[in-house]
């Protein structure tokens, strides 16, 4: 079934991130020091993140910030990405609706998460920095950061979940091949990696668990900074990218969208490519509905509590207010790693708070059966993670055709799923109910 793209021009690349907090009703609660129980500042943030990063995360003020140049050629090499409008998948839904995925899988390494990888070791460069540090999940940031972290020419050293690093291996050969130190989480590499294996030898691994090795290990090492793949709010900032050209993409199509989905881990991609639309519901503008589709078995932004909690495993991150299941939560180990976190950022927390925004949990099953209908009508394999927005987005569609009603529906399709078919062959054989 044909399919119809939609792209821009280089120069209609964007040359600036949106940056919602400025815009926000209620802006998001301060995060605290846990042990003053003050308002971070961005010295305190220094600590851990590079300067420039910590001034973009405390941001509340500037509604748009300056990409800069050099990110923005290497935002050149792969963006625009396509903005895709999915006959074949109206057409197997039997639909009216008319689906809309941008398609971020199209990035060299495979999703979204490039996007901020690049800011961050850019950033890193400029100040002096010579190491950065990080923890993955299924490996897609780790990825993106070992290439961003050659390309600037810094060293990276990478804790991956320990379950990731054993079911998804080729993602760490990725991330050698592009230079970085990979190092399965909870390891004996770090004081809070031992602590959790003395406590738990079997312990499997959580982003909670890699993200204090990798805060350790950043604080004991000078020149080191830490990076962090998504819930934060710099991060989100700069995958504004990708809704600023869905906005124009979408013009193009002389349509705009009734609903905007994104699958949810701490709510980069679904920050990335909601945010800029929502600023025309702010101002009243629109009323479009926008949807995060998280895994039934982490279910934080449907089941967690809003209130202050650690990002990480052994309480080492600035207290969050944000949407959590408690940083001890031990998600089971779906194949949507990138969705095995127990937090929300502050800001969808926030929002989500507000009303501005809605949830919806979907099982594993249902994704992947999503994942299959969408690779056989439009030809890509999403990613496990992406598999989420699929079905939320297919849920609507659904309802479409029962109702008779035609609406316009935008998803992000955060990545590709080429290095997660051992999920796909657990799936096809049964093994995932
Ligand atoms: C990391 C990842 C996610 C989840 O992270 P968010 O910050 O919530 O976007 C989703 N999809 C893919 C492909 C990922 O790699």
């Amino acid at each position: 079934m044909r399919q119809k793209k939609f792209m821009l021009s280089e120069d209609q690349i964007p040359k600036q991130w949106y940056n919602i907090q400025a815009d926000m009703p209620v802006k998001p609660q301060p995060m605290l020091n846990p042990q003053t129980r003050e308002a971070v500042t961005q010295e305190d943030l220094e600590s851990l993140f590079c300067a420039e990063c910590a001034a973009q995360e405390l941001n509340q003020t500037d509604r748009w910030i300056e990409i800069p140049e050099q990110v923005r050629q290497m935002y050149a090499n792969y963006r625009c990405t396509p903005l895709v409008r999915a006959y074949g998948l109206e057409e197997a839904l039997g639909t009216p609706a008319h689906i809309y995925f941008k398609n971020e899988s199209v990035s060299p390494i495979g999703s979204h998460k490039l996007n901020s990888a690049l800011a961050q070791a850019y950033y890193c460069k400029q100040e002096g920095v010579t190491n950065v540090t990080t923890e993955t999940g299924a490996g897609q940031w780790g990825a993106a950061l070992s290439y961003a972290a050659k390309i600037f020419g810094l060293e990276a050293a990478v804790y991956q979940v320990k379950i990731s690093y054993e079911q998804k291996p080729y993602r760490k050969s990725i991330m050698q091949v592009f230079g970085a130190l990979v190092t399965p989480s909870p390891s004996m590499s770090t004081r809070a990696g031992k602590d959790i294996l003395t406590k738990m030898p079997n312990h499997q691994g959580s982003l909670g668990t890699a993200i204090s090795e990798a805060v350790e290990l950043a604080r004991v090492t000078p020149g080191c900074k830490y990076t962090l793949g998504s819930v934060m709010n710099h991060v989100t900032l700069h995958q504004t990218v990708i809704g600023l050209e869905a906005e124009k993409q979408m013009e193009m199509t002389g349509e705009y969208p009734d609903v905007i989905i994104g699958c949810f881990g701490g709510g980069s991609n679904f920050g990335g490519i909601t945010f800029p639309f929502m600023r025309h519901n702010f101002s009243g503008e629109r009323n479009t509905r926008f949807v995060a589709a998280e895994p039934a078995s982490c279910p934080k932004l449907t089941q967690g509590r809003f209130e202050y909690d650690f990002g990480d495993e052994a309480g080492y991150t600035p207290l969050l207010p944000m949407f959590t299941l408690g940083h001890d939560f031990q998600p089971s180990n779906i194949h949507a790693g990138g969705l095995r976190y127990h937090g929300a950022g502050t800001i969808v927390s926030q929002l989500l708070k507000d009303g501005y925004m809605e949830a919806v949990d979907i099982e594993q099953k249902e994704s992947f059966e999503a994942g299959c209908l969408f690779a056989r009508a439009e030809g890509i394999i999403p990613a496990p993670e992406s598999c989420h927005a699929i079905a939320a987005a297919i849920r609507e569609a659904k309802q479409c055709a029962q109702n008779n009603e035609a609406r316009t529906i935008l998803f992000c399709l955060s990545g590709h799923g080429l290095i997660d078919m051992a999920a796909y062959d657990q799936f096809l054989a049964g093994n995932i109910r």
